[in-house]
């Protein structure tokens, strides 16, 4: 008997039928003796159905009130959910009992709108697993230390589901979407991407931040810090797939190098859309001027990505940097009402419709040549870098918006990555 983490995303629950099938696929493994705790988002396009009432009468600026009043209201979408697929379960035969996340409880810090776990109650869900039950817990939400209902960020059930499984030493977390596993990059873009059977947790770190939303960034890095074992799989193969075929699809998150990986040098690319270039330029290059500028957004709260310096003419210099495409006002009147006068710099100027597409790869550590490669591709396109930035196992570029897909695909030939391919 193992205890096994089931998390099911939106597109997974989008009905009641495929509550009910996802009830099926519980119960079969709940048959095959495992002890199971489910962890449900909301159905699909209900977090957003949810926000964007609250949008229609929130005001134009966020305040610490409204936010709390915003996870409160997005926090619903899972807690239906939970419910829902108890009933089912319980249709089924199957005894379960559904949990929101401050009935548990799952205690978070009180950064509305991107929380962070910082401790689960274990207790109620492991005397409820030794009565035989399956145990459904929402994702996304959490309580904080003064009781306010708090939320994860987008994408946080599969935070939710990781840290459930890391708190409860559980064999393994299986992550049930709409596609069968990890690709070379989203399918949806490129449909020739290949599926992944194994990705080491560096490189499924590197993708998840940079842009690749089949995993949260943060469950990434709780499987990292507790080990959990982590597989992404379908929920859309029929129910009543064999478990042990089931059990060993999709794709294995894994904590060794194997010399499979090692032989790959790009692995993946991710792509992101929701930053914003801001350029302040003819600033004075002095010593001091990255702090004058930086030192004021991230005072705000803004978290700032690439980061590009020029060489200065005649005493000045432009100096160019990234952020969330929603922190883009606000760091623009940051800027100008602020940093210009303090900086003496000439002007600032911004450009959201920008993207990041990002080549990914443990290989990129032991080979020379792999970032050329990725701008001869970009140059033989016509496509213009605007920024590049490097770590040891990925290379990004900043480029115009509406070449991201000619982009995604170029490097996706480049690289080998298709399906039939030499690295396949
Ligand atoms: P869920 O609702 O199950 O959480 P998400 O929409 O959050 O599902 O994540 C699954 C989606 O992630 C896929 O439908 C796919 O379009 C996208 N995606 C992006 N990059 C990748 C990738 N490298 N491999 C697989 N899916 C990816
Ligand atoms: N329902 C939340 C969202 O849409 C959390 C999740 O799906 O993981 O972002
Ligand atoms: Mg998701």
């Amino acid at each position: 008997m193992a205890l096994i983490v089931h998390k099911y995303g939106g597109t997974s629950m989008g009905s009641t039928v495929r509550f009910r099938s996802v009830a099926q696929r519980v119960a079969k493994w709940v048959r095959a003796g495992h002890q199971l705790i489910v962890v449900p988002s909301a159905m699909s396009g209900e977090t957003n159905r949810l926000l964007g009432l609250a949008k229609e009468l929130q005001p134009a600026w966020l305040t610490p009130e409204s936010q709390r009043e915003l996870d409160a209201i997005a926090a619903t979408g899972e807690q239906v959910s939970v419910g829902l697929l108890a009933l089912a379960l319980q249709a089924q035969g199957v005894p379960a009992v559904s949990y929101a996340g401050w009935q548990v409880a799952i205690a978070t810090d009180s950064a509305y709108g991107k929380a962070r776990i910082t401790s689960i109650d274990d207790t109620r869900v492991r005397a409820d697993l030794a009565q035989g039950k399956v145990v459904i817990i929402t994702g996304f939400q959490g309580v904080d230390p003064q009781g306010n209902v708090t939320t994860l960020g987008r994408g946080g059930s599969d935070t939710s589901a990781v840290a459930v499984a890391a708190a409860l030493k559980a064999d393994e977390c299986l992550i049930y979407t709409d596609v069968d596993g990890v690709y070379t990059t989203d399918p949806r873009i490129v449909p020739e991407a290949r599926r992944l059977h194994t990705i080491s947790f560096e490189e499924m770190l590197e993708m998840a931040s940079l842009g690749s939303k089949v995993l949260q960034t943060r469950s990434v890095e709780f499987a990292g810090k507790y080990r959990v074992p982590l597989r992404v799989l379908s929920s859309f193969t029929p129910w009543d797939i064999a478990l042990e075929e089931e059990a060993r699809s999709g794709t294995l998150i894994t904590f060794e190098e194997d010399e499979k990986m090692e032989q790959a040098i790009v692995s993946g690319i991710a792509f992101n859309r929701d930053e914003a270039k801001i350029t302040v330029m003819g600033v004075p290059d002095k010593p001091g001027i990255a702090y004058l500028i930086l030192g004021p957004v991230a005072d705000a709260n803004i978290d700032i990505d690439v980061i590009i310096q020029n060489v200065s003419h005649d005493g000045k210099t432009d100096f160019s940097f990234t952020v969330h495409r929603n922190d883009y006002v606000r760091t623009m009147d940051l800027l100008t009402k602020e940093v210009l006068p303090a900086t003496g710099a000439a002007q600032v100027m911004g450009d959201p419709k920008i993207c990041k597409v990002s080549i990914v790869g443990i290989g990129m550590r032991s080979h020379v040549g792999v970032a050329s490669r990725m701008f001869r591709t970009l140059a033989e396109e016509g496509i213009n870098i605007q920024m590049i930035s490097t770590s040891e196992i990925k290379t990004s570029v900043v480029i115009d918006e509406k070449y991201m897909e000619l982009a995604v695909r170029a490097l996706h030939k480049a690289f080998d990555l298709e399906q039939g391919s030499s690295a396949s």
